[in-house]
């Protein structure tokens, strides 16, 4: 007995150690330079932000068209407020309304990068505009805060690049291989406008070194255990599919109801849905969030994830505690429309709803169907794909120059920020590029936005000012 207990002791003080050094030798992956200040904000940079948030660049929805006339008048401003940049770069209309702007650099056989940012906005939910503490279309300026519908998507990124770019024109920077700014009219219903830039691109054989778009924010105290602000570095984001579920079980007069209608047959099959989640799992863009933000943690979370072998599901089980840290582990289902019945007296035959899922990398659209028809396994219900979807992206390597350039523009530009890749779990513009680069990036050089697609949205103007600094980082750094 003595000499089993003493087996145990010895083990566990071996499984001590081991836990131990991995948490030591677990070191910090983090870019040792020195940030530099970002110079005071122009007046004129400031009132360009205002002025873009007035111009009601509305995505309605996929088959409304859009508001020529904002759009016509977007691109009126942005000659106007640039000057310099439309002197010194090509531009090319997409589409009518998408904006492709072309600055020749000086080596013609360096890889191009584009920059990335989206024009349209989403509308103001009728009935919210009163909730609002200002106009939302106002442009105004309060608290040290610029207020708007777009300012944090995706206008902010839109000015500060062409903010940095003007700069650098003035400051008679020239970029040594071509940079693309690729401006997308429709990123809020499906990215047509970017799909035909990227088709053009790929037309013209372009690949490019780097793509940057919109993602993942700076958060000050959305990652548990951090003190200090961390940077959000999309570098693969996840798949998207609608699945549209059907029956006809013949109805009838409410009066004598059959044992199944055909809503309590889709309502269970949604039910089943839910009640059987897809597996959890850490994606490569998770790990190495985990191998970033892990060793500037304290002692004991950085255990946890310097010995993921052996705590996995300790760890699965924190990220499922929370919607979004569910959205980071698995595919998702949201059943999101659900549609049956004309009359209170009249039991229907067509039941229809839609699930919309969200692909972990790792699953495709044929694996999420197989699994949703065996799951349900009722031949009575209609499984069928919507027409728009996409699977999950390839995941941009950490090693390679996009993802060190974007995190020495960050680790330049934000003092005292932990960079760390990511997955992202929303859908971006940048997901119709991959046959442009195989480096994309996905990254808003922003510091807590508020207010995504909701209301009060808002970016402080310390925010903006380093938003713009951080692509003018970015910039200069391609030339070093
Ligand atoms: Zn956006």
């Amino acid at each position: 007995m003595k000499s089993v207990f003493r087996a145990f002791l010895l083990l566990l003080v071996v499984l001590v150690v081991v836990l131990v050094i991995n948490t030591v030798r677990f070191e910090s992956k983090q870019l040792n330079v020195q940030a530099v200040p970002a110079p005071p904000l122009a007046d004129q940079a400031l009132e360009h932000f205002q002025q873009a948030v007035r111009i009601k660049t509305i995505s309605f929805g996929d088959t409304i068209p859009p508001d020529s006339g904002q759009f016509f008048a977007f691109h009126r401003f942005l000659q106007s407020a640039y000057p310099r940049v439309h002197e010194d770069l090509a531009l090319e209309k997409v589409k009518d309304y998408s904006l492709l702007y072309k600055w020749q650099g000086s080596n013609p056989s360096a890889n191009p990068i584009v920059l990335m940012a989206h024009m349209d906005v989403v509308p103001v939910e009728p009935g919210t505009e009163s909730i609002w503490t200002v106009d939302p279309f106002a442009g105004e300026i309060k608290n040290d805060t610029i207020w708007g519908r777009g300012t944090t998507d995706d206008k902010m990124n839109l000015i500060a690049i062409m903010e940095a770019v003007e700069s650098l024109i003035a400051g008679g920077f020239k970029p040594l291989q071509t940079i693309y700014l690729s401006f997308g009219h429709d990123e809020e219903v499906g990215g047509t406008g970017a799909i035909a830039i990227a088709n053009l691109l790929k037309s013209r054989n372009i690949k490019a070194a780097m793509v940057l778009d919109e993602g993942g924010i700076i958060t000050v105290d959305k990652v548990p255990g951090m003190k200090q602000p961390v940077a959000l570095i999309g570098t693969s984001e996840k798949g998207y599919l609608s699945l549209n579920l059907s029956l006809e079980e013949y109805g009838g007069h409410s009066s004598i109801p059959a044992p199944e209608t055909s809503i309590d047959i889709l309502s269970r099959a949604i039910l089943k849905l839910r009640d059987n989640p897809f597996d959890a799992s850490f994606s490569k863009s998770t790990s190495d969030f985990m191998d970033y933000v892990g060793p500037e943690q304290p002692f004991l979370q950085k255990m946890f994830f310097a010995n993921r072998w052996l705590f996995e599901s300790v760890i699965v089980g924190i990220y499922e505690g929370s919607a979004g840290g569910n959205a980071m582990v698995r595919t998702t289902i949201a059943p999101t429309i659900f549609n049956a019945g004309v009359k209170d007296n009249v039991i229907p035959t067509i039941a229809k709803a839609t699930i919309n899922f969200r692909l972990l990398p790792g699953d495709t659209r044929e694996t999420v169907i197989e699994k949703v028809k065996s799951t349900l396994a009722d031949d009575r219900i209609k499984i069928e794909p919507t027409a728009f979807g996409n699977e999950p992206s390839k995941v941009t390597p950490t090693d390679g120059l996009a993802f060190k350039a974007v995190e020495k523009a960050i680790r330049t530009s934000f003092d005292n920020t932990i960079v760390a890749p990511f997955l992202m779990v929303g859908a971006t513009d940048s997901r119709h590029f991959s046959e442009v680069s195989d480096q994309i990036i996905k990254f808003s050089p922003m510091s807590d936005p508020i207010g995504f697609h909701g209301i009060d949205e808002r970016i402080s103007v310390d925010g903006y000012r380093h938003g713009i600094w951080f692509y003018e980082q970015l910039i200069r750094s391609f030339n070093e």
